[in-house]
């Protein structure tokens, strides 16, 4: 079956065509320019956005995959989790969609899209997966061991997510909005070891993670050099920082394997575009014979395709569509695939 996927969860408007694992069209809108100036996202902006760039992208989704509405078997949406008003643009463009075609529709988590993109890269998810979900919103690891209908959460963050760490240090170091990829990007030139900065619930027995103490340090380190007018290395400080971030998430994330019996890891969300994250992790999987699946950045960030991905394992579990009246759900837990 072909699947349309619509995603509106916060700031890109995302459209996929997806049948199976295959990836026909994948067209992205960000209103991301539009919220730079403010240092993140302003829901009423985004809302506005998605407004006006979803009947162009779904057109130019279809064209892009040479595709007629007719040939669209199912309709997924992100039903959460996310902003409010963001989701409910998408949610009522995919329920008029499903409405005129006469095609099912389905409710969606947004976080495990992000795991069932993967799919469209690299094959089918072996089962079970762990799955490192790191965005920015969200740090968890989860056992996946079936994408549709058994999704359950390790641990989690209990206070920042990793992509929220890397948006404030990078606020910290002057460096433009959204940070993630200008520290990664700054952290090339700086050393690693130049500062010894805290690994949040490190080695603390559990699948947790904590970034506010990490990013209270690097706050603390850069007020001190401001105070004593010792010089800033922005390229050490964010070398740092990334390399405590990543320490954590990677050593966490293959003793889940380890301890579950687990040969695969997938990472996603978008801080999994971070080019240490991907190589520390693909060392250390490597040591610990445990097969590592990370998706180009591209599928990383917010899209439609990861939707429609996880729409088609929907549809293929035979699971019953979604109501017309499916309800956004701004807080849906992650081991809910299907809304509603
Ligand atoms: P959620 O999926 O939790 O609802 P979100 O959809 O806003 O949150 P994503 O689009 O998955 O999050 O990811 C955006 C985050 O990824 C931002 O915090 C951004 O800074 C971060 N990010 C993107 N590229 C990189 C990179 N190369 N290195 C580190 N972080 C990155
Ligand atoms: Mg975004
Ligand atoms: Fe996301």
């Amino acid at each position: 079956p072909l699947i349309l996927g619509i995603e509106t969860s916060c700031d890109e408007t995302g459209v996929g065509l997806v049948r199976g694992c295959e990836l026909l069209g994948d067209e992205v809108a960000s209103s991301v320019d539009q919220h730079a100036r403010f240092g993140g996202v302003v829901p009423e902006v985004a809302s506005r956005a998605h407004l006006e760039a979803m009947t162009p992208t779904v057109r130019r989704a279809l064209d892009a995959a040479g595709v007629k509405p007719a040939d669209i078997d199912a309709i997924a949406v992100t039903a959460g989790p996310g902003l409010a008003g963001a989701l409910l643009v998408g949610v009522s463009a995919a329920k008029a969609y499903a409405m005129a075609l006469g095609k099912p529709l389905y409710g969606v988590n947004h976080l495990v899209g992000h795991v069932a993109v993967d799919q469209l890269e690299h094959g089918p998810l072996p089962k079970p997966t762990v799955a490192l979900l790191v965005s920015g919103g969200h740090t968890s690891l989860l056992l996946v061991r079936d994408l549709a209908t058994d999704v359950r959460s390790l641990g989690d963050t209990v206070d920042d997510a990793a992509g929220e760490a890397y948006d404030k240090v990078a606020r910290l170091l002057g460096l433009p909005y959204p940070g993630g990829p200008h520290v990664d990007r700054a952290a090339r030139d700086g050393d690693p070891a130049a500062i010894r900065f805290p690994r949040g619930k490190w080695g603390d027995g559990t699948y947790d993670f904590s970034f506010s103490g990490l990013k209270t340090a690097v706050a603390r380190w850069v007020e001190d050099a401001g105070r004593t007018g010792r010089a800033l290395s922005v390229p050490d400080i964010a070398a740092a920082f990334q390399e405590s971030v990543v320490d954590v998430l990677t050593r966490k994330a293959v003793d889940a394997c380890t301890a579950h019996g687990v040969g695969h890891l997938v990472i996603s969300g978008g801080v999994a575009a971070n080019s240490r994250l991907r190589a520390l992790a693909a060392e250390r999987c490597a040591a610990a014979g445990i097969e590592l699946r990370v998706p180009r950045p591209r599928l990383c960030t917010d899209n439609g395709a990861m939707i429609a991905a996880l729409g088609a394992e929907v549809v293929a579990a035979g699971l019953p569509p979604s109501a017309l009246d499916l309800a956004t759900d701004t807080s849906l837990p992650v081991e809910q695939p299907l809304a509603g």
